[in-house]
């Protein structure tokens, strides 16, 4: 069995690139900038902010360890790695934010990879953000989803190398964003989706006029999440070798 996680306002409760705008006195110019810049690109130049004003990465990991994870969640987490589970994280934040976040709360290790936009840290100290399509992968050509990132395109690459082995393995998919709709249509019946209450992917499911084949299965907090991924996981279990 394999769960993909999102990770703003999922994993974590807040959204990663707004806890670091505002917690580092950003707010303005980004709200300034918004306009002008894709997200991705955005966030970039607010790295390059903080650069010019002589704030480090030491200063960034600071702030992002002050992020806290709802236990239940990290418990879920815990949980599904030791089950056996195949954990990735699927998100349009970056992966300097999510690694940091992640070890911060020593669940760094339960995950078998972090999809997302990739970024560095220059020789000057300065962190980069660049687009997952475009840098790391060929574009996607995908009309749901923003230019630097299709997670749907990704699932069906995930999809295609889990069903060469032979051995299908069931998907849980949890989210809450637009971002996650375009993935939530490629699951198959056997599939689980698990959007977020009252979140834009919970309203996008309920209007869609194309059928969701994947079950559903709405959450409100981390302890309801924990609560439903225990009960996919072990009743799955029964019916089927992991
Ligand atoms: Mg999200
Ligand atoms: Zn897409």
């Amino acid at each position: 069995m394999m769960i993909i996680w999102d990770f703003d306002r999922t994993i974590m409760d807040d959204d990663s690139d707004r806890w670091v705008v505002s917690e580092m006195g950003l707010t303005q110019l980004f709200n300034q900038l918004r306009e002008t810049l894709p997200w991705n690109s955005l966030m970039d130049r607010m790295m390059a902010e903080l650069h010019s004003q002589g704030k480090t990465i030491d200063d960034i990991i600071n702030c992002l360890n002050r992020v806290p994870l709802h236990p239940q969640i990290v418990s879920a987490i815990k949980s599904a790695h030791v089950l056996g589970c195949d954990l990735k994280v699927l998100s349009d934040a970056n992966r300097f934010f999510i690694e940091t976040i992640l070890k911060n709360h020593g669940v760094y290790g339960c995950f078998s990879e972090i999809i997302t936009n990739p970024t560095f840290v220059d020789e000057e100290g300065r962190l980069r953000i660049f687009p997952y399509h475009g840098s790391a992968m060929a574009p996607h050509g995908c009309n749901f989803c923003p230019p630097n990132l299709c997670k749907g395109s990704v699932l069906n690459q995930i999809q295609d190398t889990r069903s060469e082995n032979g051995k299908k393995r069931v998907i849980i998919y949890i989210g809450d964003g637009g971002g996650d709709f375009c993935p939530t249509l490629k699951l198959g019946e056997e599939d689980h989706v698990m959007p977020r209450k009252n979140f834009p992917l919970h309203h996008m499911i309920s209007k869609s006029s194309v059928p969701i084949k994947a079950q559903v299965h709405e959450w409100v907090d981390g302890e309801e999440l924990n609560k439903i991924l225990l009960w996919l996981i072990n009743s799955s279990e029964k019916q089927t070798i992991l």
